[in-house]
């Protein structure tokens, strides 16, 4: 399974927000972002004026880069975005959203996507009682994802309930701490998706 392996926090500072990719720390004052905000590379003071593909292309990357998604599995997730009745960019969302790693990530199971993801990946989690270590699984509405039986006395799931029970989710999620499960009650709409995110622009970026 593919991935980027590289310093995240220039992620964040080449899109010139923060995208919370490395949990706790991007609330403290070690982000990276919050020290230094400017554009990594040498030339990073210039400033140019951005073209209008510039600006599309830049939220194509923010959108792929805080779903950790490569560029080729971005483009299958558009086209079935726009194979979906509805509107693509919404769609588009939609399906990032519903990726087993995001779930676990909302739900409050891990405190970033990176860390759902390796969660998944080392078999921790069941989809209505079947274990699966895919992350980009596409959760349904009803879904039923729990903690697997073996990994439930880890000290890392015992550990977790405390923040399970605080965590702020959206309504298209719940979850029973005690349990270690939650169920999938809904796909998302566009306004539960928390996302300072433009998808239209995505939308064109691809029209062009
Ligand atoms: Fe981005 Fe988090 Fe790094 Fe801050 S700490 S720059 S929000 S990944």
């Amino acid at each position: 399974m593919a991935r980027y392996n590289g310093p995240v926090c220039r992620l964040c500072r080449r899109e010139g927000m923060k995208l919370f990719l490395k949990g706790d720390r991007c609330y403290t004052r070690k982000c990276g972002f919050e020290r230094r905000a400017t554009p990594p590379g040498q030339h990073n003071v210039r400033r140019r004026k951005v073209s209008e593909y510039g600006v599309q292309l830049r939220e194509k990357q923010k959108i792929r880069r805080t779903y950790s998604v490569l560029e080729r599995q971005f483009k299958r997730y558009f086209e079935t975005a726009e194979e979906r009745p509805g509107v693509t960019g919404e769609n588009l969302l939609r399906l990032l959203e519903t990726r087993l790693d995001n779930v676990v990530f909302r739900m409050g199971f891990a405190t970033s996507r990176a860390q759902a993801r390796q969660l998944v990946s080392h078999g921790h989690f069941a989809i209505n009682g079947r274990a699966t270590t895919i992350p980009s699984h596409q959760v349904r509405e009803g879904d039923r994802v729990e903690v697997r039986e073996a990994s439930r006395n880890s000290e890392y799931f015992k550990q977790s309930k405390d923040r399970l029970r605080s965590a702020q989710r959206p309504d298209w999620l719940t979850v029973d701490a005690d349990k270690l499960a939650g169920n999938v009650t809904a796909l998302p709409r566009r306004d539960q998706m928390p996302l300072e995110l433009n998808e239209q622009l995505v939308v064109e970026y691809y029209s062009r």
